[in-house]
């Protein structure tokens, strides 16, 4: 393999060369970049986690990973929006899949934090594609054991701080109420961006609130700009260490039809890029792309999207790692 990789001047393997195999071509790895296994270190990882036994509604993120891998196969070398080379200043990988037991929750969920916890020594960041949003806890909980608590910023059409479903307590539904319950991210340093739609009752949003989350509703990023909405971020987050999780039903239903809990009325893919290239100061250490759902997508249009965002977040990781 490592011969058709473009290999730069201080020893990075890039991705493999697109002048010398189309880029439809070949076995596929995240923007087709080398593998874990085939190179001697790295500074940041994209890791897949096919886990979808959290889902409340549409399953199938589980095929997430291998088609956000897919749909990044155009990905190329230089990233204009954030004038940066990600590839060529930083030795970013695959990290392949975390295997985890589709039908014990608790287990798979060991396995998860097992996995980013060996990726994220020494304190490296990377980006998950998941998988559903239950993903998000053992990540964070391994991120916790590395930097301590995390300032979280979650972009989703749903809050994600309920208490049980079916008297479950680990679902895609609950992951940020057990991180807040259980230290993972600081009280008052967290927000939610993208929410709407409906909810089961106003105390959801008091409940919200107590648990240390601030919202930036759906319906003011219209009226903010995506700059107000980096603006009300910012304030939020401070330079505590940072962990952007993404559910790709962030987006309008028009952007990423292929997700299990759709809603109307979302960001377009323009909106999130943007907020995200205004987070680029920001110490991002973890992050995930959730929620794509791949059996409900026409033409690749959710992970295309999907694969775009990952992008955005390797090269911020990527531009934070090399002076
Ligand atoms: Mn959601
Ligand atoms: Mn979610």
């Amino acid at each position: 393999m490592a011969e058709q990789h473009v290999k730069h001047s201080d020893g990075i393997v890039g991705q493999v060369d697109g002048q010398q195999v189309p880029r439809y071509a070949g076995l596929t790895t995240f923007a087709r970049l080398p593998r874990l296994e085939d190179v001697d270190w790295y500074d940041v990882a994209v890791v897949g986690i096919p886990f979808d036994s959290g889902v409340t509604f549409r399953p199938g993120a589980r095929f997430g990973p291998s088609a956000i891998r897919e749909a990044s196969r155009l990905l190329r070398p230089f990233n204009p929006a954030l004038d940066a080379m990600p590839f060529r200043d930083a030795q970013v990988v695959d990290a392949g899949d975390i295997a985890c037991n589709p039908f014990d929750i608790d287990e798979a969920l060991g396995q998860i934090q097992t996995g980013i916890a060996g990726l994220a020594a020494d304190g490296r960041p990377f980006v998950i594609l998941g998988g559903d949003h239950t993903v998000a806890l053992p990540s964070l909980r391994a991120v916790r054991d590395v930097h301590g608590p995390v300032a979280l910023v979650h972009f989703d059409a749903h809050l994600d701080t309920w208490d049980t479903y079916f008297g479950a307590p680990v679902t895609h539904g609950t992951p940020f109420r057990r991180a807040s319950e259980e230290g993972l991210v600081v009280k008052g340093r967290s927000a939610h961006v993208g929410l709407r739609g409906s909810l089961y009752d106003r105390r959801d949003l008091i409940d919200d609130e107590e648990l240390g989350f601030t919202i930036v509703h759906c319906s003011d990023i219209e009226r903010l700009g995506a700059d107000g909405v980096v603006d009300r971020v910012l304030d939020r987050v401070s330079d505590t260490p940072v962990y952007v999780s993404i559910d790709i039903d962030v987006l309008d239903p028009a952007f990423a039809p292929a997700t299990g809990t759709p809603e109307a009325g979302g960001m377009t893919s323009r909106e999130l890029l943007a907020v995200l290239r205004g987070m680029s100061a920001l110490p991002i250490v973890g992050a995930d792309v959730v929620e794509v759902s791949p059996t409900y997508d026409h033409a690749q249009i959710t992970a295309v999207a999907a694969a775009n965002i990952a992008y955005e977040l390797v090269t911020i990781m990527a531009m934070g790692r090399r002076p």
